[in-house]
């Protein structure tokens, strides 16, 4: 098959959070099992240039329709580890992706409604003619619109368009301004309910909305999330929508790289390891210990790395850190808050611990430590107020790092409680889960943990071993995708 992304991020290249992972890891099994892939990505003054290899121009003034009249634009072409990726550089005064970072800007709509109407006309110029066209969150939610009402009339009518919403939160709301510039125009006829207009603002149009209605099949980034999108709050409004069309909505687990995080292979850490070898985990321990200045007695170490932000729980992991103390473990954290007020927090939590041996917190991106905290604890706490998918528990089982989670989206097709779970067998559960919101919810679930710990090393080596044999490649998600694709595709 051939499968066209269109995408506001691709790891490494562009990365902001786990799109840019998924669009990577996804494309790269898609391709191992012999299917042709093109990535297409805005330009971004600000993108790692270092990762592209061969950058050169694929094609010159693509001339690209926007309001009256058209933007020229520039599209270069590389190779990102591997995955053919081409970048749309526009040439006009709007500047839109010189902005020295990827989101954020006033004009966000405006910049992404350009990039899927250039995506589109990059394709339909160059005679590229796609079965499935696969595009990702709010930024590209108007391709299928404009394929389907658009480009179908000019020579695109047998390309499908698969649409994966990695998160309900961000929708892309704007004005009406956008159907003109588009060339979409015709504004009473989108400005429904059953097609772009929001479901809470009659007045502004929706872009992932119009994603939902518009492509042939659509996806959430895991089977629970999905149903909490549909079914509860985490659709962010949109839940009705999907209930007119849960007949084309599904939701796949995304997949992790075994390539980047295996510890049999992982080069960040200073010794390698399998399940058959896991005295071995205990060398990245000390070496952890170590780095950090923590001290070397017989204690379970637990962490948490992630962002510092409301949708990742933050009062619970802060609660985290003291109740470890408590009970005489050791806590090491790894994570960034861009919300100001989060921060000064954390670092006054920094501070007021810093002579304490048995705890570090390192606030800052730092993607090699990640490996060895990985690498070097027993246990992860993941207390997500939210969370689609989640990566850093799958990360941790492979590493033999116990999770302990909060039960929401993604974390409850992953993690499997030790000792409550109905689903599963004995045999195959894999951490420790946790429902509520409140402080004793968690406790209860690090006292279980601590306690096999402490009292029955050898069940929680089972433990540790039951969670490593999981497999959370993208073998998985990569033939569901496959199974989606072929069911859309024209015939
Ligand atoms: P998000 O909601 O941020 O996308 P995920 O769990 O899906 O959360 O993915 C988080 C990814 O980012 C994981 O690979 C994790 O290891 C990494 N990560 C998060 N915070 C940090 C940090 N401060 N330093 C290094 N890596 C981090």
């Amino acid at each position: 098959m051939y499968i066209v992304q269109i995408a506001s991020e691709c790891a490494p290249v562009v990365k902001a959070g786990g799109l840019g992972d998924v669009v990577y890891g996804l494309s790269r099994e898609l391709e191992i099992r012999g299917h042709t892939i093109e990535i297409i990505l805005p330009k971004y003054d600000c993108m790692r240039y270092d990762q592209i290899w061969g950058l050169h121009i694929a094609y010159e003034n693509l001339m690209v329709p926007w309001y009256d009249g058209a933007i020229r634009c520039t599209v270069h072409c590389g190779w990102v580890h591997g995955r053919l990726c081409f970048f749309i550089e526009p040439h006009s005064d709007d500047q839109f992706f010189n902005r020295g970072c990827y989101y954020g800007a006033v004009d966000d709509h405006l910049r992404f409604a350009f990039f899927s109407k250039a995506s589109l006309e990059f394709l339909q110029q160059t005679n590229k003619r796609p079965d499935i066209i696969h595009c990702h969150d709010w930024q590209t939610g108007l391709v299928p619109v404009m394929l389907f009402e658009i480009y179908k009339y000019h020579g695109m009518e047998y390309q499908r368009v698969c649409y994966t919403i990695h998160n309900f939160k961000h929708q892309g709301i704007a004005g009406t301004n956008i159907l003109w510039a588009t060339g979409l125009n015709n504004e009473p006829y989108y400005f429904q309910y059953d097609r772009l207009q929001d479901n809470f603002n009659p007045f502004a149009l929706n872009f992932m909305k119009g994603g939902i209605v518009y492509s042939n099949f659509v996806t959430t980034v895991s089977p629970h999330h999905a149903w909490e999108a549909h079914y509860g709050e985490f659709g962010y409004g949109l839940g009705h929508t999907l209930n007119l069309h849960q007949h084309k909505f599904g939701g796949i687990l995304n997949g992790i790289d075994y390539e980047v995080w295996n510890p049999e292979i992982d080069r960040f850490i200073p010794a390698q390891y399998t399940i058959d070898d896991l005295e071995t985990k205990l060398k990245n321990k000390k070496a952890l210990r170590e780095r950090l200045w923590l001290s070397h007695e017989d204690k379970p170490l637990i962490c948490y790395i992630g962002r510092l932000d409301d949708q990742k729980g933050v009062h619970l992991v802060h609660h985290a850190i003291y109740y470890a103390l408590h009970r005489n473990a050791q806590f090491v954290l790894l994570g960034s808050a861009t919300e100001p007020g989060l921060n000064n927090w954390f670092w006054h939590e920094k501070n007021f611990l810093n002579e304490n041996p048995d705890v570090h917190l390192e606030l800052g991106f730092n993607e090699e430590l990640s490996h060895l905290i990985y690498a070097g604890a027993d246990m992860i706490v993941v207390p997500s107020n939210y969370e689609p998918c989640g990566l850093t528990q799958m990360i941790s089982l492979k590493y033999g790092t116990v999770p302990i989670v909060r039960g929401v989206g993604g974390l409850v097709n992953t993690v499997f409680d030790r000792d409550y779970d109905q689903f599963h067998k004995p045999e195959q559960r894999n951490g420790y889960v946790f429902y509520q919101t409140d402080q004793q919810a968690l406790e209860s679930a690090i006292d279980r943990a601590i306690g096999l710990w402490h009292v029955y090393p050898e069940e929680f080596r089972k433990l540790v071993k039951q969670g490593m044999e999981y497999d959370y490649s993208w073998n998985h998600p990569g033939t569901d995708y496959l199974q989606i694709y072929e069911h859309i595709r024209h015939r």
